[in-house]
């Protein structure tokens, strides 16, 4: 399991978000306080950002607190919208850069918290490594970001054990899942956070229920029950 955090706001910097925070997703990469599957996540790590209506990526296969050029560079990258993510790998599943999210289509950020048979999951050209979370992300942009609900049912229909926490974003939203990890919600004055957990104490962040779907867009938070939520 990994744990994964989306921005969606005025620009702020990727260092505000990811490093600085007291229990951001660098001090999560060793110290995560909310983690149930994995004790720390330091198979690699990745952020991905707009820069406009492209999508850029930076991902590793090396732990995020021994990074030192990102953490020179990170103060330095500004954005609206961020998807950024530290990775602890399932047994089996490949150690590389690749296999890290954000993945791309090219439009969307996308990242997977959670396992996923990888024998339920079609073969895809198209996904970006072997781990069943390149191969559940190239599902997920071969569906479409609106059949995400849909998309997720019918993997977790054909695989119950399924954990299936995603978090997308195309530049103007952010799209998550909770099946089986926890994300909590921080509404700031400059925008919106989800995160797999909370990256500070403040008393605001809120806690979404499983087995739900979240929309942030202009218009706010959204909340609604996948099928199959208890
Ligand atoms: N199943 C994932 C992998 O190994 C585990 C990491 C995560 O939660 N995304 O790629």
């Amino acid at each position: 399991m990994c744990r994964h955090l989306g921005w969606l706001g005025e620009p702020v910097s990727v260092a505000s978000l990811v490093l600085e925070p007291a229990h951001g997703l660098l001090v999560q990469s060793y110290a995560p306080r909310r983690q149930r599957h994995g004790l720390l996540n330091a198979d690699g790590w990745g952020v991905g950002f707009f820069d406009g209506a492209t999508p850029r990526r930076w991902r590793s296969a090396s732990p995020l607190w021994g990074d030192a050029s990102f953490a020179s560079v990170a103060p330095a990258l500004r954005s609206t919208c961020v998807v950024a993510a530290v990775r602890s790998a399932t047994v089996g599943m490949p150690i590389e850069a690749s296999a890290c999210a954000p993945f791309s289509d090219g439009r969307w950020l996308l990242s997977h918290n959670g396992v996923v048979d990888r024998a339920v999951l079609p073969p895809s050209a198209r996904a970006e490594s072997t781990n069943d979370s390149a191969l559940l992300a190239a599902l997920i942009f071969d569906r479409g970001l609106d059949a995400l609900a849909d998309t997720l049912a019918e993997v977790a229909t054909a695989d119950p054990n399924a954990r299936l926490n995603i978090l997308a974003a195309d530049g103007s939203r952010l799209l998550a899942t909770t099946w089986g990890d926890t994300l909590s919600v921080l509404r700031r004055d400059d925008g919106v956070v989800l995160a797999s957990e909370p990256y500070d104490d403040d008393p605001a962040w809120r806690d979404i229920p499983d087995r739900h779907l979240v929309t942030v867009d202009d218009s706010g938070v959204h909340l609604v029950p996948l099928k199959g939520s208890p």
